[in-house]
């Protein structure tokens, strides 16, 4: 069918040019003559709040100004926090290889200044398999000490030492950066997601980064096997909820709705019940006796209505898990 197919590379070109509202007619018309690709109609599809600015329609990824001159990133993986002021750029997590290089490009179009700093809010390959974009173009990387030890570790089990930019700066309890107005600081309260997970604030703007010790509205990864802590990620929540105040907006590594990776303090709140009653659900089920081949094939955790997407039974065998070192013979 050369002809169709003309017809469709020329509609599917033609829609590409126009503006919004010429494209909405002749996505109208490309609809009814069937001629779009699934691709093309899920895109057009979108609605207002799925459409990007005119002529960025092809862009997976999506930069959001938030406050002052920090804003957020968000392709695939944990979403990036970026600062752009007059004496240079700043990253907070790199997702992947790929998506920071999108990334980079936005931030090369907003500024001339250099990249002063990347920061990993902890080792995971979708917070941190992106640094390595950055490598020759950033001046330092920064981390919690935990944060590097596990990115090492695994580095060398996947043997993908080749593919990392490592921190050359840590930490462990906290640490300060003073760039023009801003004023960075990074918290650690002690294991949660993992044992390396730093919350990283802008002062000035008041924007906290919380890397994944939020999983907003979404079953949570809790990796054991670096160190994870379900009762003292609890605590670290409550932390945070009185270092930080009201006015606060926090940016959470990963959302069940994409719209949802910033939020307040509510949200954390949410969290925290949420981790409270998973571990409340593990510790009776061990108590009563259940395996954990039998726990983990629970469909939901009393107590929890908001939470969902999938990876519900990592979660439960972490919790069982924990419960389960927990005892002292
Ligand atoms: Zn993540
Ligand atoms: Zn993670």
């Amino acid at each position: 069918m050369p002809y169709l197919h003309h017809v469709q590379t020329s509609i599917v070109q033609t829609i590409k040019r126009t503006t919004m509202q010429r494209r909405n007619f002749i996505l109208n018309a490309a609809l009814s003559l069937g001629a779009l690709s699934l691709e093309d109609q899920r895109l057009f599809a979108a609605g207002p709040a799925g459409r990007r600015r005119a002529g960025q329609a092809e862009d997976p990824w999506k930069m959001r100004p938030l406050r002052r001159d920090v804003g957020i990133f968000t392709e695939k993986g944990g979403t990036i926090a970026w600062l752009v002021s007059k004496k240079g750029i700043v990253v907070v997590d790199a997702e992947f290889p790929e998506q920071a290089g999108h990334l980079i490009g936005e931030l090369k179009k907003q500024s001339d200044q250099p990249f002063e700093l990347l920061i990993n809010t902890h080792h995971h390959g979708d917070h941190t398999a992106g640094n390595i974009a950055f490598k020759g173009l950033v001046k330092d990387v920064a981390a919690h000490g935990n944060s590097l030890a596990n990115q090492q570790r695994v580095a060398v089990a996947q043997k993908t030492e080749d593919k990392q930019l490592y921190p050359n700066i840590t930490y462990t309890d906290g640490w300060n950066y003073r760039i023009g107005h801003e004023h960075i600081r990074a918290y650690y309260f002690g294991p949660g997601h993992t044992n390396g997970d730093s919350i990283i604030h802008f002062q000035h703007a008041n924007v906290a980064h919380m890397g994944d010790l939020m999983f907003n509205r979404r079953w949570a990864f809790i990796d054991r096997s670096a160190g994870a802590s379900i009762s003292n990620w609890i605590v670290a929540l409550d932390k945070a909820i009185h270092t930080f105040d009201s006015g606060t907006l926090f940016v959470f590594g990963h959302a069940f709705d994409p719209e949802k990776v910033t939020g307040g303090k509510e949200d954390l709140k949410a969290m925290q019940n949420y981790l409270t009653q998973l571990q409340a659900f593990a510790n009776q089920a061990f108590h009563a006796g259940r395996s954990k081949e039998d726990f983990v094939k629970e469909k939901a955790i009393p107590g929890v209505t908001e939470w969902q997407g999938d990876g519900i039974e990592r979660g439960l065998q972490a919790a069982y898990e924990e419960v389960a070192a927990s005892q002292v013979p």
